[in-house]
């Protein structure tokens, strides 16, 4: 097994394009670590033709035919040098001043983040949007579901852009609303619609904040409500007070890691596997079921392991592991703590100097967090640079573009949620911030 060393200082664009580089480079920069995929060191724009989600954790999984394709990036951002990008991000931004806001995810590459004006998760940013009112256009780096979310919470003239079309969530979109129809139509036909003596509907539909507008609208329109990372055990209790069961989707791992903390066996959560009858499970079953699991997943925090904890407690004797709760139950289990972006800075933030952390969350953040509090010590669990592979396909080359564009009078890759999808969309937000955190 490869050791578990800290990624040393520098983005993580630069940590790729020195392991992908000459021996000589390698060797300068005293490299330890590996990538998961080549063609990290491509540029983007040559994966945007191809179907599928390009190099990064993401490269394996089966994208949807439906996904968005990003047109070809003009040349002359293809062409251009780093240095020249970050020069004309920076005079296209001073140019447009209030009138654009730009939003940076956790898992974002630096080169991209350090232009933005909030750096934070999904539902974070979507609110970070709405305290900027006046701004024409949001331009939101992340992911398509995130872009989606802005736009519900944005006002109607405000435009949200996605600098790459292409960028969507592997995980999002394990979860589409054909399948989720058909898996409602086959549980209202088992547990039919009646509610129990207490009132209780047979199932609660939850979604993850990472998921597509028209999931969170499915859940609008039949009682549910959407959840994040931080809130999800206050939402699945919302969800028992009204109903007898729960279908959580997209991300299982996060369904699975909530409803064991809250005292749910794990043989009353049976998985939904979208393309079986039943969704591979007995009538029996699913009568005994508390939470039916999306068959969904995170590829960045499934490449984590139980052994990757072992061997940092082996090298960092009194290490501190903190894990996404996207990660597989067995990596939460033998964590010391799990929890969202958030707690996981805060955790950070709040630690005495000198205190050393094994993360289990994407690398851009690790890194980050890392050059963010030198007096701690801060490692990614995973040895292999293996960042998100759609937030990856922002570059600064799609930033300087979409930008460019605004200053110039044109709008590229708005996301727009159509405006019944969006009602009912709301509804299902709205339900969440009312439960309590
Ligand atoms: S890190 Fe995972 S859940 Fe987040 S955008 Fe990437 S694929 Fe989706």
């Amino acid at each position: 097994m490869t050791a578990t060393i800290p990624v040393p200082g520098g983005s993580v664009a630069t940590r790729i394009a020195l392991l992908s580089g000459p021996e000589e480079a390698l060797n300068q920069a005293q490299a330890s670590t590996a990538t998961c995929a080549p063609g990290l060191a491509s540029g983007p724009w040559d994966f945007d033709a191809a179907p599928g989600y390009g190099p990064g954790a993401s490269l394996t999984d089966a994208a949807p035919a439906g996904i968005p394709r990003q047109a070809e990036l003009p040349e002359e951002y293809r062409r251009t040098s780093d240095a020249e990008l970050e020069e004309r991000i920076t005079r296209a931004k001073e140019f447009l001043g209030d009138r654009v806001v730009i939003l940076g995810h956790f898992y974002q590459r630096d080169e991209v983040v350090r232009h933005a004006d909030f750096v934070g998760d999904s539902f974070q940013l979507a609110r970070a949007a709405k305290s900027r009112p006046d701004a024409e256009a949001i331009v939101f780096c992340g992911v398509h579901f995130m872009a989606e979310t802005a736009d519900l919470l944005s006002g109607p003239d405000q435009a949200v852009v996605l600098p790459n079309l292409a960028a969507g969530c592997s995980m999002a979109d394990m979860a589409d609303a054909d399948s989720v129809a058909e898996c409602w139509e086959q549980l209202s036909a088992l547990y039919g619609e009646a509610p129990d003596a207490l009132g209780r509907q047979p199932v609660i539909p939850v979604t993850y904040m990472n998921s597509s507008a028209a999931l969170k609208a499915f859940c609008g329109e039949n009682g549910g409500i959407v959840c994040t990372s931080s809130n999800a055990a206050a939402v699945l209790e919302w969800a028992f007070e009204r109903g007898q069961r729960v279908l959580f989707f997209p991300d299982q791992h996060l369904g699975r890691n909530t409803a064991k903390a809250m005292g749910i066996p794990l043989a009353a959560m049976p998985m939904w596997n979208p393309r079986l009858p039943l969704g591979g499970n007995t009538p029996q079953t699913l009568q005994d079921a508390k939470v039916l699991l999306w068959n969904g997943f995170c590829s960045v925090h499934k490449r984590f392991t139980v052994a990757q904890i072992e061997q940092a407690r082996a090298e960092h004797p009194g290490v501190r592991v903190i894990v996404h709760p996207e990660c597989p139950m067995p990596v939460v289990d033998a964590a010391d703590e799990s929890g969202s972006t958030d707690y996981i800075q805060k955790a950070i933030a709040a630690a005495p100097a000198g205190s050393t952390f094994a993360v289990g969350t994407e690398i851009n953040m690790v890194n980050r967090l890392a050059a963010q509090y030198p007096q701690h010590t801060i490692f990614c669990l995973d040895p292999v640079i293996c960042p998100c592979s759609t937030m990856y396909r922002i570059h600064p080359g799609y930033l300087a573009w979409v930008l460019e564009g605004l200053a110039a009078g044109q709008v590229h890759n708005r996301i727009t949620v159509p405006a019944a999808t969006a009602s009912a969309a709301r509804t299902a937000l709205e339900r969440m911030l009312a439960v309590r955190p």
